[in-house]
């Protein structure tokens, strides 16, 4: 891993970047203006980027029921914070894959449509799950409908606008609906590659770190929301999924515990510091459609 402090617009703000850290899949930069972590690329890549990504079977090996098990405790936590501000009503889950989220949401009474751009995710949603879930991005929901909550699970940092998506999933909340998006945590995910490179960290662990096309930040995260017309935006750790999905761990309660202490160790640095500092593996942030 090399580092140098080459210079590149950030294709958010127009402003100055440096180089933060290389790895095998690229160069990743970052904006000294709006904190954007975003792969260096010569051309900027097609807002159909999200397409193209999932154009494959992205759970791999997993069965359906076997990711169900290890999410249900992430998906039951977002049901119970989004709930905290909508009791019921249309739920659009974007990215919705194979459709266990929406199931979940469907279980507790929610109204649910998905959109997901790999068709084979798509038709396990809607064959084996019965979910109505339409295979391609947001652009292609034609029947106008508005949502109370717009949910993007894991989805928004792969895509080669966020800032487009969330646009589009702006024009589809009613006024006062919810956004909840949740993503890999750019500042402890680009921190520990740094580290990892000083104490050369195996690449068991390496496959650990999440980096899509871009990486956020808490700080951009809320910029972002904001810039888009949001309110009320609240950004936090988010619980980890249960499991072993990069065989991490001698066994999946060993991976159990250590999660759990690692999701205490997050909460219990954000309420010391009063949400200024992240440390667990992901954020979610809340926000609220402010209307025109
Ligand atoms: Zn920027």
């Amino acid at each position: 891993m090399v580092f140098s402090k080459n210079v590149n617009c950030c294709p958010y703000c127009g402003g100055t970047s440096k180089t933060i850290f290389r790895i095998s899949s690229g160069i990743f930069k970052k904006c000294r203006k709006c904190d954007l972590i975003f792969r260096h690329r010569k051309r900027a890549p097609n807002y159909g980027g999200l397409v193209s990504l999932y154009g494959v079977d992205h759970f791999g090996r997993d069965s359906v029921e076997h990711q169900a098990q290890n999410r249900i405790v992430v998906f039951n936590h977002l049901l119970d914070e989004i709930e905290k501000v909508k009791k019921s009503g249309k739920l659009l889950d974007v990215g919705s894959g194979s459709g266990l989220f929406l199931r979940a949401a469907k279980e507790r009474g929610w109204q649910v449509k998905g959109v997901e751009p790999s068709a084979k995710s798509a038709r396990i949603a809607s064959r084996k799950l019965g979910l109505d879930v339409v295979e391609g991005t947001l652009k292609d929901l034609r029947d106008n409908a508005k949502f109370d909550v717009i949910t993007m699970i894991n989805v928004l940092d792969q895509s080669g606008e966020p800032w487009r998506e969330l646009d589009e999933a702006r024009g589809l909340l009613k006024d006062r609906g919810v956004i909840f998006i949740r993503v890999p945590n750019g500042q402890l995910h680009s921190l520990l590659v740094r580290v990892g490179a000083r104490v050369a960290i195996n690449d068991r662990f390496r496959k650990y770190l999440v980096f899509h096309e871009y990486s956020f930040t808490a700080k951009f995260l809320s910029r972002l929301l904001r810039d888009k017309g949001f309110k009320g935006v609240i950004i936090r750790s988010s619980p980890p999924s249960q499991g072993d999905r990069y065989d991490l761990f001698v066994s999946s309660e060993a991976a159990k515990c250590i999660k759990a202490v690692l999701n205490a160790v997050a909460q219990f640095t954000e309420a010391l510091t009063f949400k200024r500092i992240h440390l667990g593996t992901s954020l979610e942030s809340m926000a609220v459609s402010g209307g025109d």
